[in-house]
């Protein structure tokens, strides 16, 4: 794994890049702030965002066994999965027992997660991405580096060039509408002929087992009602208790992440309707460690993220280094917290240093993540990872020392007193092995005659 240090040197030598992120976040940016000044309850929508959040996280166990038995009961299948390998052959599984060798797919972070595309393939399914951008990234073999505009870093005319190549040969032309057309074309003959669809979701409704996409093309919508199969891929953290909280989270999404009052298309489907939509619907819950984040009590409030994208657009470091430094589908202050606790902190050591600690992504967040709080809180669990065991061993036989006044007192005793042998100026020049590192750029002062304690015990 290369560490961020590495990956953000190689990514800052990209001048398109970075003059692609300035523009892109800078623009985002400001539409978001125009729209958040707009309404005078935004603290109290954040505030009511993170309660939801919260109590969602601290009664997951009840409300996914109810969201359960209502997606059931509104006629769809529900599937629980552990981790990606098992994702991945229940999505390939409903596949094959449709007949399918293609799938068309609704952008989606989630799926990225568990490299859903890469495991269909090798079940011999192809899965088309058919969001503008993550098509773009598909056709090229590349990757997303940002949440919300995963091609960030491409310009029109690559795209351009890319399109000639693959779907589009013979055009010329740049113009965004004359792209987008392109698109459309190749995509809407294969929406027609799809038999299943693949989404991630941003909601699951606990309430009613209705789920919830929003996005900003369409796609979407057409993934999710032309194919007569459904899989959504839902982790498990997405819930919400009520219908009626997607009044709160409707309203801070859409102006966190487009800087928009609203979606251009909020899809929400419950289950099955004869003669309206999918015919078969399943529905994937996804642990693939978050029950580990979840047990976490400080790096747990991770799970509360709607990948708005917000933290993204704020972040010095990320604005200059771009997502792929990042190395995960997760970037920027979100990714430096989530990705470690998902997949390791061991793998991922240095993504908790990919920050100035600065604060604003916890201004901006709309379910006020403390971000920060949990980048100091990994960094911890960084360095005690790395640590060799003997200083691992020291460190607690130290932290049971200081943890009691008697043995604290007592090894002051005991300390003292050979070390006063061993000088007679007041000073110590070279300490022995392994405490040598102190006195190499220093002296060590003696302890005084009489500890605070001696003399608290005399004076009173
Ligand atoms: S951490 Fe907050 S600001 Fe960042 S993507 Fe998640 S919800 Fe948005």
């Amino acid at each position: 794994m290369t560490s961020f240090p590495e990956a953000a040197r190689v990514e800052l030598g990209n001048e398109q890049l970075r003059t692609n992120l300035r523009h892109a976040t800078e623009t985002i940016r400001a539409k978001r702030g125009r729209v958040v000044a707009e309404l005078p309850d935004w603290e109290d929508l954040r505030e009511a965002g993170k309660a939801i959040k919260e109590d969602v996280l601290a009664n997951l166990d009840r409300y996914l066994v109810e969201f359960e038995a209502a997606v059931r009961q509104a006629g769809g299948h529900v599937h629980w999965a552990r981790d990606a390998a098992e994702a991945n052959a229940v999505v390939a599984d409903v596949v094959r027992a449709s007949g399918a060798d293609e799938v068309v797919k609704v952008k989606s972070l989630t799926t990225d997660e568990i490299e859903l595309n890469r495991a269909l393939a090798e079940a011999g399914i192809h899965a088309l991405e058919t969001d503008f951008a993550e098509l773009i990234l598909q056709l090229d073999g590349d990757w997303s580096s940002h949440i919300l505009v995963p091609a960030i870093h491409r310009n029109r005319t690559e795209i351009r060039d890319l399109f000639a190549r693959t779907i589009a040969p013979g055009i010329s032309s740049n113009d965004p509408a004359d792209l987008a057309e392109a698109s459309r074309l190749y995509l809407r003959e294969r929406f027609l002929r799809a038999r299943v669809g693949v989404s991630g979701a941003n909601f699951g409704i606990v309430e009613t087992g209705t789920v919830c996409v929003v996005e900003s093309e369409g796609n979407g919508r057409m993934c999710t009602t032309l194919p007569p199969v459904l899989v959504t891929i839902l982790g498990i953290e997405k819930l919400l208790p009520r219908f009626s909280d997607l009044e709160v989270f409707l309203q801070l999404l859409p102006r966190s992440s487009t800087g928009e009052r609203m979606n251009p298309y909020t899809s929400l489907w419950t289950g099955v309707t004869p003669g309206d939509g999918p015919e078969e619907f399943h529905v994937v819950l996804l642990d693939n460690g978050r029950t580990n984040v979840l047990a976490d009590d400080i790096g747990r409030v991770a799970l509360h993220c709607i990948r708005c994208s917000a933290c993204l657009n704020v972040c010095p470091v990320y604005s200059r280094t771009g997502g792929h430094a990042y190395g995960s589908v997760y970037p920027g202050p979100i990714g430096a917290i989530l990705t470690p606790q998902l997949e390791g902190i061991e793998k991922h050591a240095s993504l908790p240093y990919a920050s100035s600690l600065c604060g604003a992504c916890y201004e901006v967040c709309p379910v006020k993540i403390d971000i920060p709080r949990v980048l100091v809180h990994l960094r911890s669990k960084a360095v005690e990872a790395k640590a060799p065991v003997g200083e691992r061993l020291a460190m607690g036989f130290a932290g049971w020392l200081f943890g009691g006044p008697r043995r604290l007192a007592l090894a002051e005793k005991l300390g003292a007193a050979p070390l006063r042998a061993r000088s007679h100026t007041g000073r110590l020049r070279r300490l022995p092995p392994p405490f040598g590192g102190w006195t190499r750029t220093r002296d060590l002062k003696m302890p005084v005659g009489a500890s605070f304690r001696d003399w608290w015990k005399a004076s009173r």
